[in-house]
């Protein structure tokens, strides 16, 4: 067997064809439609962010839609817009993006971590009823790497308890529960379009909710607090005065985003069904390693396939997941780590008292998960390199 490149051996790509985790696919029609909007010289919010918005929502079926800045700037307003603030608890999983609990955070509210699950890796309904209190407002489940949490019970426990949901659908846009769309469970479900995420804007979230309140005061709250429609101020139906009725956010997305993800969204099930294939060909090509693959989706839910992500078998492979991440990196195959669990990070854990061991799933899932290159722009050279080097350095 080749040396691995960790070890001096050559690497299965070379040096120049680094393989970047998480690009992008872009095509023709939105590159084109970006110069377009430039030579219309409005590149602000404006009539593309409406039709995204409109594309949007009609394609989740939900009554309002409202294109953001970034998930976090979602996250954000839709914890404000139903009065989560100072002296609430907002309940979440540790196995989430930093920016999860940040939004809580900025909100005034307190975060409350619930332990997750070690194979779906997404919030335990029966840690969540544990960490119920007085306090509690909301619960923020993630859907992790696109595999639903189990609303079902999420559900009856927030009826039960008179608690709001948020659902974090940063990985979960194609996603469905028992035939519906993530983000239709709760009371608003947040969206990324980041350039990592399944469809992308570069930066960019939307809102989705049915609630005709939450939506008008999302809606402000994104644009400086300024009463509705003030990007309309500057067109060509003539100068509009605004009046501020609130201290807002600057949250907007552009329309120089928005034609981005209009043509991304038209092609948002060929791109899943490519990461699809690939999760299905990695989880066929790795079944002999020593490392625990990704479960089967679970029957009457969709996956979203947004991650890839393989558990080193740490006493099986006598091999820790930072040293396999610096020998695919060797490779030249790019990875990531969703995540580091986000009560060990240095801030929480000054902030809010979390120690090492207050989550042991997360935990547990923190020291042996890598994510590898999983996108609708790998070809299937760069499938197969994956495929070459994630085998060579396990078995290596
Ligand atoms: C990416 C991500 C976010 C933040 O999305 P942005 O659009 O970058 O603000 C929030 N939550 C999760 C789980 C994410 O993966």
């Amino acid at each position: 067997m080749n040396k691995l490149a960790v070890d001096g051996g050559t690497p299965v790509r070379a040096k120049e064809n680094f393989l970047v985790f998480g690009a992008p696919l872009i095509e023709e029609p939105e590159i084109e439609a970006v110069v377009r909007c430039m030579h219309r010289r409005w590149i602000g919010t404006g009539p593309q962010a409406h039709q995204f918005e409109e594309d949007f929502k009609q394609w989740k079926g939900s009554k309002h839609a409202i294109a953001l800045n970034s998930c976090t700037a979602a996250l954000h307003l839709s914890l404000l817009s139903c009065g989560v603030g100072p002296g609430c608890e907002v309940i979440t999983s540790p196995m989430t993006f930093c920016a999860t609990v940040n939004a809580i955070i900025h909100s005034g509210a307190r975060p409350v971590l619930a332990d997750c699950d070690r194979r779906t890796m997404n919030i335990l309904p029966d840690e969540i009823e544990n960490r119920i209190s007085a306090k509690s407002k909301a619960i923020l489940p993630v859907h992790f790497a696109g595999r639903c949490c189990d609303m079902q019970s999420i559900m009856t426990m927030a009826q039960q308890y008179d608690l709001l949901v948020i659902e974090d659908c940063a990985h979960a846009i194609e996603s469905q529960y028992h035939d519906r769309n993530a983000g239709c469970f709760g009371d608003i479900g947040c969206f990324s379009f980041y350039v990592t995420k399944n469809i992308i804007t570069g930066e960019g979230g939307m809102v989705i909710t049915d609630d005709d309140r939450f939506s008008a005061r999302i809606k402000v709250m994104a644009l400086h607090g300024m009463s509705k429609n003030a990007w309309r101020r500057f067109s060509d139906e003539g100068y509009k005065h605004y009046q501020v009725i609130q201290a807002g956010f600057k949250y907007n997305m552009m329309d120089m985003q928005a034609v981005i993800g209009v043509h991304q969204l038209k092609r948002v099930w060929r791109y899943w069904e490519q990461r699809q294939r690939i999760w299905k060909q990695y989880n066929d090509a790795f079944a002999d390693l020593p490392c625990i693959l990704p479960p089967e989706p679970e029957p009457d839910t969709r996956h979203a396939y947004h991650l890839y992500t393989p558990l080193i078998d740490i006493e099986k492979s006598g091999k820790s997941r930072d040293w396999v991440l610096r020998a695919l990196t060797a490779e030249n195959i790019g990875v990531g780590v969703h995540y580091i669990p986000v009560h060990l990070h240095p801030f929480y854990r000054k902030t809010f008292g979390w120690e090492k061991g207050d989550f042991p799933n997360a935990e547990w899932i923190g020291e042996r998960t890598l994510s590898l290159p999983l996108s609708a722009g790998l070809n299937d050279k760069d499938v197969n390199d994956v495929i070459e080097a994630f085998t060579r350095v396990l078995k290596g």
